[in-house]
This record gives structure tokens, C-alpha cells and sequence, in this order.
């Protein structure tokens, strides 16, 4: 199954990834994490993303769009993924779209995770990152940093709701509460039953 996370910074996508694509048994594809690692390995890539991320702005296309373009062709994601974090703008959607009808593939669902901006404000203000040994605060995480990402989001990926929902392939899950909840609002929405494999068509949106 081919499936993109949707929702802003703070919704837990990149949690909810690891557990839902567990259940898909296919690889959960985080763009924030892939750049994350190219920094700490100070990468050129690394570099070049840095500064954009530590702004809270959206690394340029021209870098995110060919990543996640080699990062697909690899054999893992053959059967299936689950992307988080991109596309997060309607042009990556059309270039994701794109690569993907030049591997013969299409999305089967984009799974958005709904939560309200205050509560975003204070998940990611409090939230902390293990990191050798010791709790630490990702640099955009800032509180002057988190309002800026909010922004990005509202202007920029927000827009892919709309787009996805045309498409037929958006479903809408409420992301607030325990992590089970979310995972089993998620885990329904994408036509899992309670305790078997993948039932078939998609639940409608
Ligand atoms: P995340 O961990 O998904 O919140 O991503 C952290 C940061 O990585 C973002 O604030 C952006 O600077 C960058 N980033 C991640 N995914 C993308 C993307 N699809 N397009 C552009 N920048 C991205």
C-alpha cells in the first residue's frame, strides 16, 4: 500500500508512521528525518538543508524532490510505503504523482491527522529528542520557530487537503488523543480491521 501522512508540525506523524507503516510492513519514508540524518553526518546535503530547517522554512525543491525521487527507486519501497512529511507543497504532490507514474505506481491513500493550532503550540514548545544519552530541543522546535513552521503549513501544505480530497484519496482522522487511539482512527481509516492484515478497498474518506 502507498500511502502519504498528512498534518502539520506536531500531529504526531512521525510516530504514528513508524507504527502504522509496521502494520503495512513497508518502510515509513520521513523527509525531516532523512535531512536530520544528512545533518548530523554534515553532509553537502546536510549543509545546503540546515539552514532552512533551523529557519523553519521549507528546503527547496530542486534538493527534496530528487531525495525523495532516489529514495523511492530503492527496493524497499517497491511494494509499498508510507511517506511522512512529503509532499508539503502542491508542486512536490505533482512531482511525487510523477515519479511515481514513472515506477507504474499511484498513491492509494493520503491520511491526514487533524489537530487544532494551540495544541500544536504547546506539544511542540514541550517537546524533547533523545540524542546521545540526553534530552534535547530539535533547534525548530524554538517557540519563535514553531510559529513560523505553523505558518509554512497553513500557506504552503495546507492546500494539499484539498488537492488530495479532489483526488479521491484523502481521509481525515482526528489526532488528538492517546497514541493507540490515534493509531487505531488511522488503522480503520485505512481499511484495517481490528486484528488482521489490510481489508481490502480503502474505507471512504
Ligand atoms: P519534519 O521533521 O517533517 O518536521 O521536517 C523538519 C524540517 O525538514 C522541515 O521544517 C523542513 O525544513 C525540512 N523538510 C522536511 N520535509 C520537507 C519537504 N517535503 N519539503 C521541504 N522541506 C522539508
Amino acid at each position: 500500500m502507498r500511502v502519504v501522512l498528512l498534518g502539520p508540525p506536531g500531529a504526531g506523524k512521525g510516530t504514528q508512521a513508524q507504527i502504522i507503516a509496521g502494520r503495512l510492513g513497508a518502510p515509513a519514508i520521513s523527509t525531516g528525518d532523512i535531512f536530520r540524518a544528512n545533518v548530523s553526518g554534515q553532509t553537502e546535503l546536510g549543509q545546503k538543508a540546515k539552514v532552512f530547517m533551523d529557519a523553519g522554512d521549507l528546503v527547496p525543491d530542486e534538493i527534496t524532490v530528487a531525495m525523495v525521487k532516489d529514495r523511492l527507486a530503492e527496493p524497499d519501497a517497491k511494494a509499498g510505503f508510507l511517506l511522512d512529511g512529503f509532499p508539503r507543497t502542491i508542486a512536490q504532490a505533482e512531482q511525487l504523482a510523477g515519479s511515481l507514474a514513472d515506477l507504474g505506481q499511484g498513491l492509494d491513500r493520503v491520511l491526514e491527522l487533524v489537530v487544532e493550532e494551540e495544541e500544536l503550540v504547546r506539544r511542540l514548545s514541550g517537546r524533547r529528542m533523545l540524542v546521545d544519552g540526553e534530552w534535547v530541543q530539535r533547534e525548530d522546535d524554538k517557540p519563535e520557530t514553531v510559529r513560523h513552521r505553523l505558518e509554512v503549513y497553513r500557506e504552503q501544505t495546507s492546500p494539499l487537503s484539498g488537492f488530495y480530497r479532489q483526488a479521491g484519496l484523502l481521509s481525515q482522522i482526528d489526532a488528538i488523543g492517546e497514541i493507540d487511539e490515534v493509531t487505531d482512527r488511522a488503522l480503520t481509516a485505512l481499511g484495517f480491521t481490528d486484528d488482521d492484515g489490510p481489508a481490502g478497498a480503502p474505507a471512504a474518506s
